[in-house]
């Protein structure tokens, strides 16, 4: 438009100047060419009547052109702004979010929509960059590769993770254009976006319905079979057992058929809402389909486990159901198959676990079977152990034995330490190896290992009386009460009840169970001692100490593992283990203490080791207190 004024303007100099020089010129002309001034007169009207053609010629092409483009211009001016304003109008209309920056990355421009979904207002973001409303989903690479993409193709489309003002944050779907002007000069980005977060919400909904139950909202056996697949994965890496329990619930059918499939619908709901409340971590309930239902125990490493856990589902689904207007009594049959013994595949694991709930089934209903057949016959014994040993303390069949231990210097006995012994009504003398673990699965350890802590603290209390002096008596305490905050107050109590000299208490906690969880063995350790107690690592040597963790722990003995005792002093490897153990524990200040001594040769080399005291057959058996001999 600029250009067309100037065109105008240039002509109306051109001819004002030509105006001026044919005036001049042709006066001049004329004069010098007629002398007669009547001749001059009429060639100067003609060359007037010349200059006025001219001009009119001039002024008409002048306004013609004049005017033509005044009219196009204001049409194209029309034309502009109409364009403009439906540009504006869509600009602010969409329903994406439009952001527009100059080449230096600050915001010039954004739209309605940019100020619904990320909740800024314009003058908040213009002037500033993009960065600030980075998400910190994504790392640096993440942009690098956005601007790099841009710099090479002039365009980019993608998935970002961005923060709206409140702080949420957000998925978009984002493209971002690089604009450049006619000379190819980098100008302007422009970035336009949808909030795709309700698009996900939907596909997650829709990801749940594909691998969940809907009447239960437990996996389904898709997802089920997913699961089973990586926990076998990460077992085989880690070296773990676990094991597949199939669940099919008795006579289902006939609740079903008698009182409708809505009561049906019921029981299963409140089937699975029990068995979730019965499992615990680590473990995966799905419903297969039907009254079929599964569990997987991520950590289970024997038999005794998944046969005691079958029998928690078995029993914790026998109380009746209170539905709506019904009672209902139902059982359950459970098949177990165990990774990696019986398979070693999520197929042939559920296969196996398929034909042992059929053995369940065929062996009379409510009860499991494992694939294994011995096993079935093994496991169940167990668990049948852990209700009789619930019932040997009821009805006190539990008793203590007492070992001594000797000062290896003087050979005289120093201290005793006390073990628990079964004395089953059938089975006789049952040694602690036998239902020490079951107690420990079925959370019977605790009540077992303070009743022998009670009774050792007795006896020593009487023993001080009767004047037979010994130093301390020691108790083992499980790895599984160890890890219980409450075992400082139940030692507590026990002292406290008792009466016993907290100094003459020794407490053994297994090396294992220390590195289990070394911070909580720590506190744990430090608690117990600031009750004024002795403290010993049991069976050292088996649970690869960390030895500067073994450092900090508050413990004045380590008490050499019996394995390690067996081939000294001619085993060359165990004569340097011992050797190593017992410079540790010097140089840490430690006392030591070697199990299983049955010889004398044994107790003598041990000895010249510097070795403090110890105990094994070559000293006495673990006995009944009254059988204990004093020298
Ligand atoms: P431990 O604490 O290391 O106890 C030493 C074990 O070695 C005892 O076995 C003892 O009878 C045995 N023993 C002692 N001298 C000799 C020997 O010269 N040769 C051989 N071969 N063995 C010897 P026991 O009584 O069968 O106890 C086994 C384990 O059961 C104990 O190992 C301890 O870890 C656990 N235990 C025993 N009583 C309790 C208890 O009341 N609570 C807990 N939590 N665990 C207990
Ligand atoms: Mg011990
Ligand atoms: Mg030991």
């Amino acid at each position: 438009m600029s250009v067309s004024v100037r065109d105008a303007l240039r002509m109306s100099a051109l001819y004002l100047v030509l105006s001026v020089m044919w005036l001049v010129l042709s006066d001049q002309i004329l004069s010098n060419l007629f002398d007669d001034p009547a001749q001059l007169a009429r060639w100067e009207l003609i060359n007037a009547y010349a200059w006025m053609g001219c001009s009119a010629a001039l002024i008409f092409v002048s306004r013609w052109r004049l005017l033509n483009f005044i009219g196009v211009g204001a049409r194209l001016r029309r034309e502009d702004r109409e364009r403009l304003r439906m540009a504006a109008a869509v600009f602010d209309s969409t329903l994406e979010g439009v952001l527009v920056s100059d080449r230096d990355g600050l915001i010039v421009h954004v739209n309605r929509a940019f100020m619904q979904i990320t909740g800024y207002q314009k003058d908040e973001v213009l002037g500033q960059r993009p960065s600030k409303f980075k998400s910190g989903r994504h790392d640096t690479a993440f942009y690098q590769q956005i601007f790099a993409t841009l710099a090479e193709k002039g365009e980019w489309s993608g998935e970002i993770w961005n923060r709206r003002k409140n702080g949420e944050i957000y998925p978009q779907w984002q493209t971002i254009c690089a604009i450049h002007d006619d000379s190819g000069q980098l100008t302007h980005y422009v970035a336009v976006f949808s909030d795709i977060s309700a698009i996900k919400h939907t596909e997650r909904e829709l990801a749940h319905l594909v691998h969940h139950d809907p009447l239960t909202d437990l996996p389904n056996r898709l997802l089920f079979n997913d699961r089973v697949k990586q926990t076998l994965a990460a077992a085989q890496a880690n070296k773990r057992g676990c094991a597949l329990l199939l669940l099919d619930l008795d006579h289902f059918q006939s609740i079903n058929d008698s009182l409708g499939h809505n009561t049906g619908d019921q029981l299963l709901k409140a089937v699975s809402e029990r068995l979730l409340a019965q499992l615990g971590t680590g473990m995966t309930l799905a419903r297969l389909g039907g009254d079929e239902f599964a569990v997987l125990s991520e950590n289970c490493a024997q038999v005794g486990q998944a046969a005691a856990l079958a029998q928690g589902i078995i029993d914790c689904l026998k109380e009746p159901f209170e539905l709506d207007h019904h009672r209902l009594f139902t059982s359950v049959s459970i098949g177990i198959s165990l990774f990696p013994s019986d398979a070693l595949s999520a197929e042939q694991l559920l296969r196996n676990a398929d034909s042992a709930l059929f053995k369940a089934k065929g062996n009379g209903r409510s009860g499991y079977a494992l694939y294994t057949e011995e096993l079935t016959a093994h496991a169940q014994q167990r668990v049948e152990t852990a209700g009789e040993l619930r019932r040997a303390l009821e009805q006190q069949e539990l008793r203590v034995y007492y070992q001594p231990v000797h000062d290896l210097l003087t050979g005289a006995m120093i201290g005793v330490e006390a073990l628990v012994r079964w004395q089953h009504p059938e089975r006789g003398l049952v040694p602690p190896g036998e239902f020490i673990p079951i107690a420990e699965r079925t959370g019977l350890i605790a009540e077992i290992d303070t009743w022998v802590m009670r009774q050792a603290c007795q006896q020593m209390v009487q023993w001080q009386a009767e004047g037979k002096a010994l130093r301390f008596v020691a108790v083992n305490v499980s790895s599984r009460l160890f890890g219980k905050r409450s075992l400082y107050q139940l030692v507590a109590q026990v002292l406290h009840d008792t009466g016993l000299d907290p100094a003459r208490l020794e407490v053994e906690v297994t090396e294992s169970a220390v590195m289990e969880d070394p911070e909580v063995a720590l506190e744990q350790l430090h608690r117990l001692r600031e009750l004024g107690l002795q403290l010993a690592i049991d069976d050292f040597g088996t649970g690869y100490s960390s030895l500067l963790r073994l450092k900090r722990l508050p413990v004045q003995k380590l008490k050499i593992d019996q394995g390690f005792v067996a081939g000294l002093p001619h085993d060359d490897d165990d004569v340097a283990i011992v050797r190593v153990i017992i410079a540790l524990a010097r140089s840490m200040g430690m006392q030591i203490q070697a199990e299983g001594i049955e010889e004398a040769e044994q107790a003598r080399f041990l000895l010249e080791q510097q070795c403090d005291m110890g105990q094994g057959y070559w000293y006495g058996r673990p006995v009944p207190a009254q059988q204990l001999r004093w020298s």
